[in-house]
């Protein structure tokens, strides 16, 4: 883990909490940036997409000209929430193209009014706990491709996800203090 440096894709969404995370995670061994622009991600090992609303993160990637600068990072990728929904090859509605870089089919929204927001204590492949995973207005992945390791299932669908270096979160592992999940996304770059 040492030395790595970490983009926080800082377009919209909850920005701070996941510069915040990354930072105690890395413990002083790394830096961890906000990134707005093709230079910022120049020299990153890990760029982390944050929750937030993924129609609008989508049309600033494109008007800062991140999207073939994201395309062609050969970095880990640790995106969460509407972050999944960015790095999907599929999503269900179509108001934007996703950037199609972790082969899953995602739902939006697909808990629904009822349960718009709720949390559970969720076993993960590779945590030896549960993790406490906060979900708001959370995607779902519906479907996973083959090289796509599910992590994590709730009854409605899978939550949580592994595809090489990226790992792709439906909750908010940067929210409650709970870190696991950042460790095993910093040993695995
Ligand atoms: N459902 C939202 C979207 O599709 C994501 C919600 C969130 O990131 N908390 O953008």
């Amino acid at each position: 883990m040492a030395g790595k440096k970490v983009g926080v894709l800082a377009l919209q969404g909850d920005v701070s909490e996941h510069i915040r995370a990354f930072e105690e995670a890395l413990g002083g061994a790394g830096a961890v940036v906000p990134v707005r622009s093709p230079a910022d991600l120049a020299g990153c090992d890990a760029l982390a997409i944050p929750g937030g609303e993924s129609t609008t993160i989508s049309r600033l990637i494109d008007e800062s000209g991140l999207r073939e600068a994201i395309l062609s990072f050969e970095g880990g990728i640790f995106a969460t929430c509407a972050g999944m929904v960015l790095v999907a090859t599929g999503i269900s509605d179509t108001r934007f193209a996703p950037l199609g870089l972790v082969d899953i089919a995602v739902d939006r929204n697909a808990f629904g009014r009822q349960r718009d927001s709720f949390e559970a204590d969720l076993p993960v492949k590779g945590l030896e706990a549960p993790f406490h995973a906060v979900f708001i207005r959370a995607p779902l992945a519906v479907r996973a491709g083959q090289g796509v390791e599910v992590l994590a299932t709730v009854p409605q669908g899978i939550v949580a996800v592994r595809q090489g270096k990226h790992i792709v979160l439906s909750f908010h592992p940067e929210l409650g203090g709970d870190l696991r999940l950042h460790r095993m996304f910093l040993a695995g770059l």
